[in-house]
Order: structure tokens, then sequence, then C-alpha cells
């Protein structure tokens, strides 16, 4: 199945667009995107009301006016730099044309003394005179085209004029095609919603302020049409997968045992009924795509490795796939002692894995000999196979793409997927990531588990807390010491961290250690492994320690400059302790002033530590949008709908997205075809892939 021809003009390059040569492409790309399509979702954002139509006396200034005046002089500049100035008048006033640049020539011919001229634009008052400085509109009235009643604003970006862009959007408009409806009828009429070319028009058109919020009618149903398109993408593979056979993974449990009589402690409340649901899943005949979430330290991966066992215990494999290799190598760590008590192999593969020891393990893992691998995204080479696996799990999913999740997948027979995600992704944010997916939670930590005491302080008191951790290591805690995010450079922060290294190595000596993202694995590890120790007491170190270090004596967080981190990310950092049993305390140092949003930010963190209140807080302060735009984050981005303004629609749309699937899971239908160009329209690829195949 390939994109359909009706959409070819919206999937052209700008430059197919007449005017669009290579001095406007690349303003229009950075703008908006390189293709036709990228300009219809390039939508006003204001309107210029040229209607207001005031008498000259009574034109309020920094306002918009089209004003009727009749010419009276000419005044060419009396210095080189002056304006040049044209002076029209009313019965009620007078008012002075100015221009900065331009030809005399011009302005005498476009403004004959003694004629009557339309002019529209911003008036000011200077002095006891208004102004208007180089009017938009310059109309003759007998001139039919006149003044445009409305004029829409677009964001634009520096070299690009206002009316080039508006000039090209018209002709993108006028490229596009009519499609056949994919909505239900009975929701348009519900919602008075036009059609898509329509809204499009209409979107691009507003012809009041109205029309440009994000539940007016157009508006709403092209956010309606992206969110639809979101969520049948997310349906098709969930059907997809559920629909290809599964296998029964029918465990007795008994590896699991074993593993679990290794362990000092019981499964959570919430860990048990999450087991049994993944148990219940792999049993079913169906395959399993279940979400296991939970805030950091909840548990989730001993959770995980008891499935692994299961899957083993039927004979075949599992794998668990990690973001980093840090995470990697922690899982290992969790997951050895278990395997050991089950007697099972297991086998970590990284990207630094080369060689003979890479050949044993790959051997091993299509032999079957090794039963459980842990690994990164080299798990998805070409050369990895397995002899039979038949569960995946896959951490911190958020990281990765939709396609790779899927990847794993296909190395072997009906893998079962279970995916795990410590970032409290709120509900909303969760259904335009994954869909309906069927969810676990733990929302209960371990026992015994002590509220991380949270401080603020500013970073003039550093020496203050510098001696806190002089105290804090000397009764034998670990301390994490966080550096600032200076900039999107990493070379940066690395700077800063080692900065921080050597001033604290002054003060500790050798117990200071130092663990950047510029490090080479083996000097990392290393580190890793006297932090693991006890030799390393104090860890300085820039974000990557984010995800995933689990060391239970370490007692104390330092955050500096805590105000340009963001609160999911404080969050993350500050679940690094706390994991044993003794009181931890996090102090974040911010550089006064706080700005609102700042100090909002590090009183939640004071306030609670409950990962999803902290999300939900979050995403009230920053706006959805601003959530999903965060690139790394894998959300999707949306380029119409705005989930501030219509979680209500992305409720709607998945239960449609249901319903469509349920009745006509191929769109073979009529209005299945008109949803397949939706789907190319909106480029759910992945969504698109599954019809071909499925
Ligand atoms: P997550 O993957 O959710 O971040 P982990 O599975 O890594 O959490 O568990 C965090 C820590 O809590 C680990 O040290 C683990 O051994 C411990 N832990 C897990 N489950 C329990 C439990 N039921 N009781 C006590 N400690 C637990
Ligand atoms: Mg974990």
């Amino acid at each position: 199945m390939t994109r359909p021809s009706v959409l070819f003009p919206l999937f052209a390059d700008i430059t197919s667009l007449p005017g669009v040569g290579p001095k406007v492409a690349p303003l229009l790309t950075r703008l908006a995107g390189p293709r036709v399509v990228d300009l219809l979702w390039h939508l006003p954002t204001a309107l210029i009301d040229r209607r207001h139509a005031p008498q000259v006396a009574e034109a309020p200034p920094g306002r918009v006016a089209t004003l009727t005046v009749r010419v009276d002089a000419h005044h060419p500049p009396a210095q080189p730099r002056h304006p040049y100035r044209v002076i029209c008048s009313d019965t009620t006033g007078f008012i002075s044309l100015i221009f900065f640049h331009g030809r005399a020539e011009t302005w005498q011919r476009l403004l004959p003394i003694g004629s009557t001229r339309v002019v529209s634009g911003t008036v000011d008052i200077y002095g006891a005179e208004r102004q208007m400085a180089h009017p938009d509109y310059i109309v003759d009235p007998a001139n039919e085209s006149g003044v445009p009643a409305v004029e829409q604003v677009y964001p634009l970006t520096a070299g690009l004029m206002p009316k080039t862009l508006m000039r090209i959007i018209g002709e993108a408009l006028a490229r596009t095609p009519a499609l056949a409806e994919w909505q239900d009828p009975s929701l348009m009429r519900r919602e008075g919603w036009p059609s898509w070319r329509d809204a499009i028009g209409a979107a691009h058109a507003p012809a009041a302020d109205g029309d440009l919020q994000p539940l007016a009618p157009a508006r709403a149903r092209l956010a309606y049409d992206e969110l639809l398109a979101n969520q049948l993408a997310l349906g098709l593979v969930r059907h997809h997968m559920q629909r290809s056979r599964g296998r029964s993974l029918r465990a007795q449990g008994r590896l699991a045992d074993r593993a679990l009589a290794q362990l000092p402690f019981r499964l959570t409340a919430a860990q048990e009924p999450a087991l049994a649901e993944i148990r219940a899943d792999m049993a079913g005949p169906n395959r399993m795509l279940r979400l296991l979430q939970g805030d950091v330290g909840s548990g989730k991966t001993v959770v995980a490795v008891l499935a692994m066992l299961d899957a083993v215990e039927t004979g075949a494999q599992a794998a668990l796939m990690a973001p980093t290799e840090i995470l990697a190598r922690q899982h290992m760590a969790t997951l050895q002692p278990l395997a050991e008590a089950a007697g099972v192999t297991t086998a970590l593969l990284t990207g630094r894995d080369k060689g003979r020891g890479r050949d044993a393990i790959l051997e091993g893992l299509a032999a079957g000999t090794v039963g459980i691998v842990i690994g990164t995204h080299s798990l998805f080479q070409e050369a990895v196979a397995f002899h039979d696996l038949a569960l995946a799990v896959i951490d911190e999913q958020h990281r990765f793409g939709v396609h790779q999740r899927l990847d794993l997948a296909r190395k072997g027979r009906s893998v079962d997927v279970l995916v795990t995600t410590a970032t409290p992704i709120p509900r909303t944010l969760m259904l335009t990531a994954y869909g309906d997916m069927d969810a676990s939670r733990l929302t209960e930590k371990p026992p015994g588990r002590q509220r991380v005491d949270t401080r603020t302080l500013p970073l003039d008191r550093l020496e203050e807390v510098v001696a806190a951790v002089g105290r804090s290591i000397r009764s034998g805690g670990q301390v994490f010491w966080v550096c600032p995010l200076v900039t999107e450079l990493e070379v940066l922060d690395v700077a800063a961290a080692e900065e921080r290294f050597q001033h604290l190595s002054r003060e500790f000596g050798p117990k200071v250690g130092l663990l950047h993202g510029r490090m080479r694995g083996p000097d990392r590890d290393a580190v890793m492994a006297a932090v693991a120790e006890g030799t390393v007491s104090v860890l300085v170190a820039t974000t990557v320690i984010e995800v995933g270090v689990d060391v239970p004596a370490a007692t104390v967080m330092v955050i500096e400059h805590a105000e340009r981190f963001g609160l999911a990310q404080l969050h993350q950092l500050r679940g690094r302790i706390g994991r044993g049993d003794r009181p931890s305390t996090c102090l974040l140092l911010y550089q006064p002033p706080l700005s609102t949003t700042a100090r909002a930010r590090l009183a939640i963190l004071r306030e609670t530590d409950d990962g999803f209140r902290i999300a939900e807080e979050d995403l009230r302060l920053r706006g959805a949008g601003e959530m999903l735009g965060t690139r790394q984050s894998g959300l999707p981005e949306f380029r119409l709908a705005d989930l501030d303004h219509h979680e209500a629609l992305l409720a709607t749309a998945r239960d449609d997205a249901k319903l469509i699937l349920d009745r006509d899971p191929d769109l073979v239908t009529g209005r299945g075809q008109a949803l397949r160009t939706l789907l190319y329209l909106f480029e759910r690829d992945a969504g698109i892939r599954y019809l071909r195949s499925g």
C-alpha cells in the first residue's frame, strides 16, 4: 500500500509552488516544513481587523484603522535621514502618512494631491500629530478589490514578509484536494464541523477572533482529525499484535518461586496483582501488549524478572532492553542473583561487546542456552537471533519509538511485549503515546522507604552544603552531587561538573568521584563500581545518573541550579536516594531570584514525592504542548491538536478508533478507505504498516 495519489500535491516539495525559489524555500522550511502539507498545518495565530473605520480625529493610537482621506500635500524630506511625509485629512482633522524608505515617485503616483484614498494601517500620535507609518494598504476607493475586512497573521521567521507567506499559503490552499469524508456523519452534525477541505480553508481565513479559538469548529475538526489518526494508528498496532496468534506461556512459576525465595523481601501489594496480570496475559491465547508503570524504585524490575523466569520455564527465552548501558548493567545486577537461584543462564549485550565475547553471547542466544538477555538497543541488530524469544521487556519505553518496540518483538514468534516506564506520564499523554494499552500500575513503594527530606537553599549557601556533605560522609553516608544543566551543550555541563569535582576533591580528597556522559564506558563502570563498593562517597555527576542508578547507601542528593531542571527530571533525580532504610535529604540549590514557575516547581517537590501528582502538576505548569514538544521524550508531537484544549476530543477519538477497528479492522469499507487517507495525511506510518501486513 502506498500513499494515495490524491495526496501527491500535498506531499510535494514546497518548491513546486509558484514563487517559491531558492531564497524563500529555506525560510518556509524553517518556519513550517519542507512540503506543501506543512504549510497547511501552519495556521494563523491572530487577526488584523480592518473594519474599524473611524474619522481621522477619532482614530485611537496603537490600533489598526482604515481611513478615508483626501490627499492635501507632499513634503519630501528636508534632510537625507528624514522621512517622506504626505499630509491627508478628512472633515475632522489631519493625519500624516510617513515613509522612511521607498521612492518619492511611488508616493506621488499612489497618492496624487487632491485625490481621495482609503489607507489602512496602525495609527500613532506623535506630539499633537496623528501619523500612519507605511500604511499596509493605499487604495483608490473606485478600485473594487479595496482593503480586506480582516487579515490573518501568521507566525513568521526573519526574512519572510507576511504578504509573501500569505500568498504562498494561498497557493498551497489552492492545491488542497477535496477528500472523501472519514469522520462519522453524526459526529460532524453534532459538532457542526465542516468537511476537511472547508475546515483547512476556514482555519486559514478566520473572520473574527472566535475563529482562532482552539474549539472553533474548523480548528476543532482539524485537531480531531489528527487525534483520530494517532489513536487509529496505535489501535492498528495493537489489533495486529493481538490478532496475530499468540502462544500460551503456561508456567507453574517454579523458577520464579526459587528466585522469590532468594529475595530478602516479599512482593508489595502493588507488585502481586501486577505480576498476576502479566502472567494471565502470558498464559492467555493472545499476544500481550502491556504497560507496567511505576514510579522510580517502585519495584518494576523485580516484577519483570519474575515474568521473564516464567517464560524461560516454558522452554523459551526472554529479553530485556534498557535505554542506556548504565541501566542495562543495573538491571543485570538485579537479575543475576535471581537467575542464579533459578538456575537460568543470563547474558548482557551492549554496544561495547565486541569480538569473541560478543560471538559467544550471540551463539548462546541462537542455540537457546542463554535464557535471559539484557541489553541496550544493540539487541535490535541484525546479527542478534534467538532460539525462541517469547517475552520482550522494554524498559523506559518513552525513549524508544514505536517501531523499535515492535522490531524486538519480531525476533521471535508471537512475542509477548511488556513495556515498563518510570516516567509518570499523565493519563492524557499516555493515551497519545500508547493508545488504549493495558496497563498495570505500581502505586505503592516497597515498605520501609523513608520520605526524602527535601529542602531548598540559595546558591550562596554552598559552603554550608559542603559542610553538611562532610558530616554525612563521615557518618558513612553517600552523596550524589548533580551539576547544573548549563546549556543544551553537553560540553559545558561537563565543564561545570569537573569544576565542582575539583572543588570537592580539595575538601574531601579521593573519596570524590566524577561521572559524566563524555566518559568512556570502562571509565564510567570503574566509577560506578567504586560507588557501589563505597570507596567513592561523593559522586559528582551531570544528569547521566538520571536513569537508573541504584545505590541504597546514598542518602544525600545535592542538585545545583535546581531552577534549571524540569519538575519530572528533579523527581527522577531525587528518586536515586531514599532507597535504603536511612533517612535521606535532597538539597535543591537555586540561584535567586526565582521565577514564579520555578518557585512553584520547587514548592511541589518539597510538598510531595508522589510521581503521579508531580507529573500532573508538571503538566499544569508547563502545558501539554510544551511537554509534548520535548523531542527526546518520544511522545508524539501534534501539529494541530493541543491537549491543553483538546483533551475531551482525545477521549472521543479513542472511543471512535476502537469502534472503527471493531467493525472494520482492515479499513476496507468506504469509510475505511477514507480513514487510510487520513493516516497518510498525518503520516502515521506505523499504523499503515500493519494494514499492509495485517
Ligand atoms: P524500579 O525498576 O521500579 O525503579 P526496582 O525494581 O529497581 O524499581 O526496585 C528498586 C529497589 O527496591 C531495588 O533495590 C529492589 O531490590 C527493591 N525492591 C523491589 N521490590 C521490593 C519489595 N517488594 N520489597 C522491598 N524492596 C523491594
Ligand atoms: Mg528499574
